[in-house]
């Protein structure tokens, strides 16, 4: 067994070849998706469309499930396979992606349900399998693996070979799975697959809300896009600061609430003669109690509540 150095473009003439392949089905495979368990990384080459994107691993599928009524804006690589190819026209609607969804929202809600063995049965409720794959490895040229073993005349390249891949350091090796795909749905299996054996995990981020994968922490809680709130920060270094300023404007806007109450209630009790301070009273908890529903679905912000009760106060 002859021993290879394969580089970047040796493997992209490779899959380049794949294009005239045609599976089983007779179908032509037309997305090499390759991963990269060291880097965290993946590719994702449409052969026939020509897109070739290499990006954090799990990051495509995100994006894919954070796709919302702009779809169209979306420059994320699914949408744009799914924009050239007309196929996928109605993609969104379709049970495959909403099942997709669904399943992925359960594993972050309950997040004990999430497995290999999970995605598995989810697949197999699909009628779905994992995409064919095989391994490639590719060795840095000063450290070859063969160097690590004294070659006796007895023993065959073969037997070299294999004990010093043993030996060696598999830091120095890059080593990718790689997944030839069907299609879109295919692509979404063999990513969620991946990320399951890795024991990686699709979350929500907590500043954009939009879908992510935990890569270096799996107690990680906001991603790495660029904030929706600030251009110039991404959700991780925005997020925090974010939160806290909603917790102080939440504690403030508590406070005044508290100081008005009061003072509202005092007043009603003191002129108990004058009914328009007890009618106003009672007319001011039910905004209240409006307000705070807002706030809980998310219709109103904190800093709308606040300037609503300092509003109110300044009219005293
Ligand atoms: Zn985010």
């Amino acid at each position: 067994m002859a021993w290879r150095n394969l580089d970047n473009t040796s493997v992209d003439n490779r899959h380049l070849a794949i294009d005239n392949i045609t599976r089983k089905g007779g179908a032509a495979i037309s997305i090499i998706f390759t991963v990269d368990d060291n880097r965290l990384t993946e590719k994702v080459h449409d052969v026939s469309l020509g897109l070739q994107e290499t990006r954090p691993l799990g990051m495509s599928l995100a994006d894919f499930l954070s796709f919302g009524n702009e779809m169209e804006e979306n420059h994320a690589v699914y949408s744009r396979m799914i924009r050239i190819a007309t196929e996928y026209d109605s993609l969104k609607e379709s049970s495959y992606y909403l099942r997709l969804k669904e399943f992925v929202d359960l594993c972050i809600e309950d997040p004990t349900l999430y497995s290999l063995d999970t995605v598995m049965f989810f697949f197999h409720l699909r009628g779905a399998s994992i995409p064919e794959h095989h391994l490639e490895y590719r060795f840095d040229p000063d450290h070859r693996a063969e160097d690590l073993v004294t070659s006796q005349e007895s023993m065959s390249s073969f037997a070299c070979a294999i004990r010093g891949f043993s030996l060696s350091n598999k830091n120095n090796i890059v080593i990718t799975t790689v997944y030839t795909c069907d299609g879109l749905d295919d692509l979404c299996m063999a990513s969620l697959y991946h990320l399951a054996r890795m024991g990686l995990r699709l979350k929500r981020c907590n500043n954009c809300g939009q879908y992510f994968v935990a890569l270096r922490r799996a107690d990680a809680i906001y991603c790495d896009r660029q904030s929706p709130f600030r251009k110039n920060k991404t959700c991780k270094e925005d997020g925090p600061s974010r939160a806290f300023e909603k917790k102080a404007k939440i504690n403030t806007a508590a406070k005044l609430h508290r100081n008005l109450y009061a003072a509202k209630l005092m007043l009603t009790r003191r002129n108990p003669d004058i009914p328009h301070y007890k009618e106003s009273f009672e007319q001011w908890k039910l905004q209240s109690k409006s307000w705070k529903a807002d706030l809980i679905a998310g219709r109103k912000s904190e800093e709308d509540y606040l300037q609503w009760l300092i509003a109110d106060k300044s009219r005293r």
